[in-house]
């Protein structure tokens, strides 16, 4: 039985190097003309009023601009890219769209832009789960998958699979981060069901500690390009420092799919594999008694507990969660705090011998109101809760909380990335194509 084949290129000028990964791939081979093809690229977030560095968080409009143009080149003329980004609270897929440069290929290219959110979805059975999938994606003849290079702090990588998970409506992604189910056996469906013809996974930046921006991103110049969507994402993980074995969700898919997880049954063309790994850490370290970030215990910090996250907490909540930890590290003077346990997602219980407990999201709520271990709860009950509500109660109680100090912390993380090592906005722009 013939490898699937996976290329890896270094990414140097845009359209050169996807023409080649495209080539070395055999990428176009699957496409027929006339085919109505869906690309899907990673814009899981973005942030109008503070800074957000991109890099290894979206994919490069770089990337996605060459691929439009080849695309075009080679006679496919009905191209639609789709996303459906993360809602704050509306959604923001056209912005996104306008920010990164996207008219640019509607504009030259005829490109159809759809924000997923805003259209309709459509319930699918998935093989035993049942989500509602963009009418959209559903329509489509082809899916060309253009995820980042990227670890994730639930997942530990998040590659082409997990990409799709962006083609599900709001209530399907929550339903994902459900308490009586796993994750990694999730969205893994949605690509079963998808004809996803092409993965390009767009490694010019890779990300440790994501999926957002509070990651830390290295340039790496590298593109995956491969026709087998579980091939390519064996051969991301590689690239990151994971074993696909030790990826729950891609064992899961192998084992329901079929497919090997070892790299040595895919044919990798290009670049040397040892070569161009990069281990990249996916998560947070917590201290042993899960009070908090190991970043909390060397600042000394005493009478917090803050409990790790876990998969159910979704992304609604997962994209305030840093904010609360930050707020909450500058809030500290050196005096301890008055003994506070925060929890979150669905399935966190209040513990006993604390004087406060922050209760952050509907789900912690529901679950703990009648929880006889809570002497006074602090309970930020929407969904996604309020972060305004979250410090204005942390000061009732005496705790500094200010959204400045968060702020001052975004302005940091965005002005750590230096032009001169490689972090160039410009590839998040589109010209010239
Ligand atoms: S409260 Fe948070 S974890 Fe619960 S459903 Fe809403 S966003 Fe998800």
């Amino acid at each position: 039985m013939s490898k699937p084949l996976v290329a890896v290129v270094k990414f140097a000028e845009a359209y050169q190097s996807v023409r080649r990964a495209l080539e070395l791939s055999d990428g176009l081979a699957g496409l027929k003309p006339g085919d109505r093809i869906l690309i899907k690229p990673n814009l899981v977030s973005w942030d109008f009023d503070l800074p957000f560095p991109p890099y290894g968080v979206v994919t490069t409009s770089a990337v996605l601009g060459a691929l439009v143009r080849i695309l075009a080149e080679e006679g496919y003329s009905d191209i639609t890219i789709g996303e459906g980004p993360l809602m704050v609270p509306k959604t923001i897929g056209q912005a996104m769209y306008k920010e990164l440069g996207y008219h640019q290929l509607r504009e030259k290219y005829g490109v159809k832009l759809v924000d997923f959110n805003e259209e309709k979805f459509v319930k699918t059975d998935l093989g035993g789960l049942t989500l509602s999938l963009a009418e959209k994606v559903l329509e489509a003849d082809k899916i060309i998958n253009v995820p980042v290079l990227k670890t994730h702090n639930q997942t530990k990588v998040s590659l082409g699979i997990k990409n799709l998970k962006g083609c599900i409506n709001r209530a399907s992604k929550m339903h994902c981060h459900g308490k009586d189910v796993d994750l990694s056996h999730t969205f893994p469906h949605i690509a079963e069901k998808l004809p996803v013809a092409l993965t390009l996974i767009d490694g010019v930046f890779g990300l440790a500690k994501g999926p957002g921006p509070t990651g830390t991103a290295q340039r790496l110049d590298l593109l995956v390009a491969s026709r087998d969507l579980l091939a390519a994402d064996v051969v991301g993980a590689a690239l990151l420092g994971y074993r696909a074995a030790e990826v729950e969700h891609l064992a899961y898919f192998a084992r329901r799919n079929g497919g090997s997880l070892d790299i040595n049954d895919i044919e990798v063309r290009g670049e040397p594999l040892a070569e161009n790994i990069h281990p990249l850490e996916y998560d947070w370290e917590w201290t042993a008694e899960n009070t908090g970030p190991l970043g909390y215990a060397k600042r000394g910090i005493k009478g917090l507990a803050v409990r790790k996250y876990d998969s159910t907490m979704c992304t609604g909540c997962s994209m305030l969660f840093n904010p609360v930890l930050v707020m909450l590290m500058a809030a500290f003077k050196g005096e301890p705090f008055p003994n506070v346990e925060v929890i979150s997602g669905k399935v966190q219980l209040a513990s006993p011998g604390f004087d406060y407990t922050v209760l952050f999201g509907m789900c912690p709520y529901k679950l703990n109101k009648d929880n006889p271990h809570i002497k006074q709860a602090i309970a930020i009950k929407g969904c996604p809760p309020d972060l305004q509500e979250f410090v204005e109660a942390m000061r009732e109680i005496g705790v500094p909380c200010d959204y400045k100090d968060y702020v001052q912390y975004r302005h940091y993380i965005f002005h750590r990335y230096k032009a001169e090592d490689g972090f160039d906005l410009g590839l998040f722009k589109i010209d010239n194509v």
